[in-house]
């Protein structure tokens, strides 16, 4: 396996159980179908794997982890360094410690969650029935819907450093706020202990099935996205903005803001990561000369352009 990073990491990758992988393209694992390669994949066999993985590479080499990639738009030019990506299989349990508090893995689909929350009568995880990422995404994100946040439910968090050391944070620590952490952005979260409350499983069973209705109906869950594209401005809708901008159903190349939910940016045939960067570009370029309003991404852009195709921020109308 040919790669300057794990020759540079020396005896040291001997040790390592997981999985590496040099040069493998993103789009396979990304929401939108997009982007480049990652210079080199790792899949950690647990978190101690990963701790040592850590401790080996060398401080130069940049690092990024990727969830279940429905929040992420990887540009064409992939990414340098390591991306982490946690498999299912060890960092995807999700186990009940009584009293209506679980540890979940960091790979645990959101949807699991909200299943197996409910089979115990344990409230307060049924928004994440709607939502398509990870926990790790989750925790990251601060991932919400229908009046609930991540923030509400997590009691501590284990993570790695950058340089290998395990670590719990608190809530506290976490630095929540609305769709961010201001936890250090080189963390890797592996597992976290949540909290809910008792309610009767019939109930909640009630609530999941309104929120698989409301989703089908108002988004476009079925297709190639990255779901909200823009956060919401304070005491405003992203997607009224949008609609407000003239954007709806707007088009570059195979990128489209959706007809359905605005601020959905889709990918309806062979959309590069540059069709869709520029489109929500355009976008924001258009609601601040339209509404006056500065449109934020809440969709994670990673990555590098392609030499010749850089997008600047409001196409430089800033
Ligand atoms: C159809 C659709 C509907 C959606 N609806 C909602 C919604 O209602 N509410 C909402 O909040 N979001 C929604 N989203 C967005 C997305 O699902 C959430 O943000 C989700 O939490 C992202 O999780 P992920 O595992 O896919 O993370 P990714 O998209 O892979 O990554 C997102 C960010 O999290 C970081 N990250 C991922 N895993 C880890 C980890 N283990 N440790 C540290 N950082 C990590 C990444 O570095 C990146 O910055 C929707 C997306 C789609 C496609």
């Amino acid at each position: 396996m040919e790669s300057e990073i794990l020759s540079r990491m020396g005896d040291a990758v001997e040790e390592i159980r997981g999985r590496i992988v040099p040069n493998q393209p993103l789009s396979a694992v990304t929401w939108f179908r997009v982007g480049g390669p990652a210079e080199l994949l790792f899949q950690p066999a647990d978190e101690l794997d990963l701790s040592v993985f850590m401790k080996a590479l060398p401080d130069d080499v940049p690092v990024t982890v990727i969830g279940l990639g429905s929040n992420l738009l990887v540009r064409d030019g992939g990414l340098k360094g390591v991306v982490i990506r946690l498999p299912m299989k060890s960092f995807g349990q999700v186990e009940y410690l009584g009293n209506h508090q679980f540890k979940v893995g960091a790979s645990v689909p959101d949807k699991k969650l909200a299943e197996e929350a409910a089979k115990t009568g344990t409230g307060g995880f049924a928004f994440y029935t709607g939502i398509p990422g990870g926990v790790g995404g989750a925790l990251r994100m601060n991932a919400g819907a229908h009046g609930v946040e991540t923030n509400e439910r997590v009691v501590n968090v284990n993570a790695v450093q950058r340089d290998g050391e395990i670590l719990t944070l608190t809530n506290e620590d976490m630095g929540y706020a609305y769709r961010h952490s201001s936890a250090a952005t080189d963390l890797i979260f592996t597992s976290a202990i949540m909290q809910g409350v008792a309610q009767p499983e019939a109930e909640i069973r009630k609530e999941m099935a309104d929120v698989v209705e409301h989703r089908e109906k108002a988004q476009p869950i079925r297709e190639k996205t990255g779901g909200s594209t823009f956060k919401n401005p304070p005491n405003h809708s992203a997607w009224r903005v949008v609609d407000d901008a003239g954007c709806r159903g707007l088009q570059i190349g195979g990128a489209q803001m959706s007809q359905l939910h605005c601020n959905f940016m889709l990918n309806v045939g062979e959309a590069t990561a540059h069709d869709l960067e520029l489109l929500g570009e355009t976008v924001r370029a258009q609601a601040l000369e339209k509404t006056g309003i500065r449109l934020e991404w809440e969709i994670k852009r990673l990555g590098d352009f392609i030499e010749g195709q850089e997008i600047a921020p409001f196409l430089g109308n800033d």
